[in-house]
């Protein structure tokens, strides 16, 4: 870990935290966590385990970027949803980047909305996941879609099991991801796609879009596990993290999951093992649902028509795309007796020492000269 940063927003009162783990392929880059947490300790640990997680989804992602995470502990007393609060809030947490000199680079994440970015937008530029109409990329849930198709392919290919023609699909969760996904999956021929939902809305929606297609949606509640027992060839998280554990984990009849959420098992090493005793294929979550993040990387680089800086992760020449670098995951962790998981954090530790090609380790001089300048005494957020 090369920085960890706190500051006391002087108007919100909130504790604002940035988390620089690893800059050597450039700045640190990662979400803005806003989240209640009962403990600093807690709050701590959370931004540690983050920024290394986004360390690695970087590396494995060809991006040159270093990893970092962003945290704003939600205060229990706040009035965290009041719109006047969190403009100051979001707005000092734009000065505190600022102040970073370009260490770390914020965006989106859980508890953090796209008109915050805007706010934090207003006080810095290292900041992206920008609206539209200020230069930003939009929403990127259809090339997140797309590259989750893209490791389901490696993970066939891999299993010498074809492609995701004729295949079953299971589904958790039928958002803005799995909106596309189901097109996706659709256009490449597979059998039937069966999705739940908690949100009836939602449901009836997807009814409508996908009338007459060999796509069949139900309505669930929160618990329900009936969607884990589904017989199908590939199970897809696309809701919320935690959902593979010791409860879901025994009723998968998929012999690969693969999916959007983050954070998908519950506790690492036990649940990846429970899967891998099953016979499951894993693909983890950080390395097919990536494109979230590429499709912010580069926003300062400007827009392209079908910009081949983005389909190149979709492809399957480049060696960093989704297909090729899932293959390369899965047939290490056969080669080394190991879990794809451990497989896809080898190979990320390793490319997260790669400088980057221009700036090499300037991350590492932009703290160097926080201490030197006394950050810590000159900052007015
Ligand atoms: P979303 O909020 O649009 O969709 C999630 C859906 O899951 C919602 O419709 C919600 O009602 C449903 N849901 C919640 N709990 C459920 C449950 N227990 N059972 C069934 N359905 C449930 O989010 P999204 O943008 O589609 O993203 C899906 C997942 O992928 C999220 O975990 C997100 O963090 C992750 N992700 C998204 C992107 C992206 O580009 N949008 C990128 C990387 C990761």
């Amino acid at each position: 870990m090369q920085g960890v940063l706190f500051c006391v927003g002087a108007r919100s009162n909130a504790l604002l935290g940035a988390f620089i783990h690893r800059t050597v392929r450039g700045q640190a880059a990662g979400g803005l966590r806003h989240w209640p947490y009962p403990t600093v300790e807690a709050f701590v640990r959370d931004g540690l385990r983050l920024a290394l997680a986004m360390t690695r989804k970087n590396a494995l992602s060809g991006l040159w970027w270093g990893g970092g995470k962003g945290i704003i502990c939600r205060g229990l007393d706040s009035d965290y949803q009041n719109d006047h609060y969190r403009e100051t809030l979001y707005a000092e947490y734009g000065e505190f980047v600022s102040s970073l000199r370009g260490s770390y680079i914020t965006a989106e994440d859980a508890g953090t909305t796209p008109s915050d970015i805007m706010k934090v937008f207003s006080k810095t530029r290292f900041t992206t996941c920008v609206a539209p109409h200020a230069g930003g990329s939009g929403n990127p849930s259809g090339p997140t879609a797309r590259g989750v198709l893209s490791a389901m392919e490696a993970a066939l290919e891999h299993l010498d099991q074809g492609t995701l023609k004729g295949k079953r699909i299971a589904m958790q969760g039928a958002g803005n991801v799995a909106k596309f996904m189901i097109e996706g999956l659709i256009e490449r021929g597979v059998e039937q796609v069966i999705a739940t939902d908690i949100d009836s809305d939602r449901v009836a929606l997807l009814r409508k879009v996908f009338d007459g297609k060999q796509v069949k949606l139900h309505v669930s509640q929160i618990g329900d596990l009936q969607i884990f027992s589904e017989p199908c060839d590939i199970f897809v998280p696309n809701a919320l993290g935690g959902v593979l554990n010791p409860d879901t984990i025994p009723l998968i009849q998929a012999k690969i999951v693969c999916g959007a959420a983050n954070n998908q098992l519950l506790h690492d090493m036990r649940d990846i093992t429970a899967l891998e005793a099953q016979g499951i294929t894993y693909v983890p979550d950080f390395l097919c649902n990536r494109m979230g993040i590429v499709h912010c990387a580069n926003e300062q680089y400007g827009q392209v028509p079908g910009d081949p800086n983005i389909e190149r992760h979709l492809g399957r020449t480049w060696e960093n795309s989704i297909f090729l670098i899932t293959k390369r995951v899965l047939a290490a962790a056969v080669q080394e007796a190991t879990s794809t998981s451990t497989a896809a954090n080898q190979l990320a530790d390793t490319l997260s020492l790669d400088p980057h090609p221009l700036w090499g380790h300037r991350g590492k001089q932009i703290i160097a000269g926080l201490v030197k300048d006394n950050w810590h005494t000159q900052l007015k957020a």
